[in-house]
C-alpha cells in the first residue's frame, strides 16, 4: 500500500493538520519486525502500553503513528494521527483499503483446517495469479485487518484466514473482508467453552455469509448435517457443497495414500484423478474446497493438476517427516476431539507401514467435558490396527484409563510430563516398519519428541 497521511485520516473520517507529504507503505503493530515506511498502532493492554514504542518505532523508520486521544505526552514534531481506539482505527483503515482494491478475496472459517485450506488454496492459485495469503495464524481482529493492509496494490487473489473464539466475531471479520467466497472447512468442538454447543459453533461460523459479496458463494463441508441445515434455511446465500458424499457438488471417492501423498478420484463439478503431496481424507476435503475456488477462478483441470505438485502446508499439519528409518507424522501443531479422530481414521487405515504407532498428547479448552472427550478416544481406537500407544499429559490419564484393559503394557504407556520415557521406547522399539503420529494440543509440543530423537 502506498498512502498519504492525508488519505488514511480521511479513512479515518479525521479532520485535523497533518504532515501531508508522509507516506505510508505498510502496517506495523511490533517494532521487532517494524520496516521502514510503516504506520505502528500502538495498543494499550494492561500489562504494556505501546506507546511506549512509539519512538522506538520511528528510530527503527516508522513513518508515522496512532496515538490515543487520551494518552498523555505525544512526541512532538513526530507525524502522528489521533483516534480514540486503535483496534476500531485498524478496523476502519483495513475496510477503506479492501474497498478500493481491485483482489478477488477468499475469507476461510472452520473449527479445523482453516491454516490447511488456506495453504492449499494459495498454493494452487500462486502458479497463475499474484497471491497473498494470511501470514502464520494472523487470523483474528487485529491479524485479519492487518493482513489486509498489508496487501500489495497490485496483488489479484487475498486469501485470508478468519478465527474466532465467540459469537459475532467472525461476523466482523467478513464484513471487513467482504469476501468474494467463502470457506467454511468443518465444525468441530473448538470453543465448546464459550459457543455452548456444535449448532452454536456451526452458527458462528456461519456469521461468514454476512459479508459475502452479493454475487460470491459459500464453499461449506456438505458431511456436517448442521451447516447442511444452516444452508436450507438461508434462502439468501448461493453454495458450494464439497464432501464424500456423491450428493454434493464436488465429492472425492477412491482415496489412497503412500509415502508420497494422497490420491483421490473427484466427481461432480470437476472430474478426474488427482494427487496431493499431503496425507489424511480431512486434507483430501480441504483441497475439494480448494479446487471449488479453483474453478470459479476458471483454472482448468490440467492447470489444477500441476499447481497441486506443489503444495506446501504450514508445519506440523499432517507432515510426513523420515527420521532415519522410522517414518513420522508430525501433526502436533494442535488438536481438539474432530482432528484427533480424524488423524487416528488416518493411521488406521493408511497402508503406508504396518506398525502403527499413536502418540497423543492432551486437547485442550474443551470446558467442562473434557474429561469425556479424551475418554471418547478409546471408541475410535481400533487395538487390531495399532501397534503401540503412548500418551503424554495429565488429561491423557483418561484415556489411558479407558485403554488399559485392552492393551498390555508392552503396547501401551504413558507419562504425565515428561517426553522421555516415549522417546525412549520409540528408540527402543520403533523400526523401518513403524509409522509414528504426533499430535496434541499446540501447549504439549509433542514435536519435542522429534528433536529429542536426534
Ligand atoms: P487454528 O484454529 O489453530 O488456526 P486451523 O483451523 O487453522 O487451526 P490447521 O492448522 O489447518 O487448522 O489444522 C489443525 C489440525 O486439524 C491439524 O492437525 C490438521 O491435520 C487437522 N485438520 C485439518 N483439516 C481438517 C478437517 N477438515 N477436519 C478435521 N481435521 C482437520
Ligand atoms: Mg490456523
Amino acid at each position: 500500500m502506498k498512502k498519504t497521511l492525508k488519505q488514511l485520516a480521511a479513512w479515518l473520517k479525521i479532520d485535523e493538520q497533518l504532515h501531508e507529504d508522509v507516506t505510508v507503505t505498510g502496517i506495523s503493530i511490533d517494532t521487532r519486525t517494524i520496516q521502514a515506511g510503516d504506520l505502528f498502532v500502538p495498543f494499550r493492554g494492561e500489562a504494556v502500553n505501546g506507546h511506549k514504542f512509539v519512538e522506538q518505532a520511528f528510530e527503527k523508520g516508522a513513518a508515522a503513528s496512532l496515538w490515543l486521544n487520551d494518552e498523555p505526552n505525544p512526541p512532538e514534531n513526530r507525524p502522528l494521527i489521533f483516534v480514540d481506539d486503535a483496534e476500531q482505527a485498524l478496523q476502519k483503515m483495513a475496510i477503506a483499503y479492501r474497498s478500493e482494491h481491485k483482489a478477488t478475496f477468499i475469507g476461510i472459517t472452520g473449527s479445523n483446517g482453516k491454516t490447511s485450506a488456506k495453504d492449499i488454496v494459495a498454493s494452487s492459485l500462486s502458479p497463475y495469479f499474484k497471491v497473498q495469503k494470511t501470514i502464520g495464524n494472523f487470523n483474528n481482529q487485529l491479524g485479519l485487518p492487518i493482513t489486509i493492509l498489508q496487501l500489495d496494490e497490485d496483488t489479484e487473489i487475498s486469501v485470508l484466514e478468519m478465527g474466532m473464539s465467540g459469537f459475532g466475531e467472525i461476523e466482523l471479520l467478513s464484513r471487513i473482508a467482504r469476501p468474494h467466497l467463502a470457506i467454511i472447512t468443518n465444525i468441530g468442538e473448538a470453543h465448546m467453552q464459550d459457543l455452548g454447543s456444535r449448532a452454536g459453533i456451526a452458527q458462528a461460523k456461519y456469521e461468514i455469509t454476512q459479508g459475502l459479496l452479493e454475487d460470491g458463494f459459500l464453499i461449506y463441508d456438505g458431511d456436517e448435517p448442521l451447516l447442511q441445515e444452516l444452508v436450507a434455511q438461508d434462502p439468501y446465500t448461493e453454495t458450494k457443497a464439497f464432501g464424500f458424499d456423491e450428493a454434493h457438488d464436488l465429492f472425492a471417492t477412491q482415496i489412497t495414500a503412500t509415502e508420497q501423498g494422497s490420491s483421490f478420484t473427484a466427481a461432480g463439478i470437476i472430474n478426474g484423478d488427482f494427487t496431493i503431496p499431503i496425507l489424511g481424507k480431512h486434507q483430501v476435503k480441504n483441497t475439494l474446497a480448494a479446487m471449488l475456488v479453483c474453478k470459479a477462478m476458471n483454472l482448468t483441470d490440467e492447470q489444477i493438476r500441476t499447481a497441486f505438485a506443489q503444495i506446501e502446508l504450514t508445519d506440523m499439519r499432517m507432515q510426513l517427516v523420515s527420521k532415519g528409518s522410522l517414518l513420522f507424522i508430525n501433526d502436533a501443531y494442535n488438536a481438539a476431539p474432530t482432528s484427533m479422530r480424524a488423524a487416528i481414521d488416518f493411521m488406521q487405515s493408511t497402508t503406508i507401514r504396518p506398525e502403527k504407532w499413536l502418540v497423543l498428547g492432551d486437547m485442550l479448552e474443551l470446558g467442562d467435558d473434557e474429561q469425556a472427550f479424551h475418554e471418547a478416544l478409546a471408541e475410535a481406537i481400533d487395538a487390531q490396527a495399532v501397534h503401540s500407544i503412548c500418551l503424554y499429559g495429565p488429561r491423557m490419564k483418561w484415556l489411558y484409563n479407558q485403554l488399559a484393559s485392552t492393551f498390555d503394557s508392552a503396547h501401551l504407556i504413558y507419562s504425565e510430563a515428561d517426553y522421555m520415557p516415549i522417546v525412549q521406547k520409540i528408540q527402543a522399539e520403533a523400526n523401518e516398519e513403524s509409522i509414528i503420529l504426533l499430535k496434541g494440543s499446540r501447549g504439549m509440543k509433542l514435536e519435542t519428541i522429534l528433536q529429542q530423537l536426534s
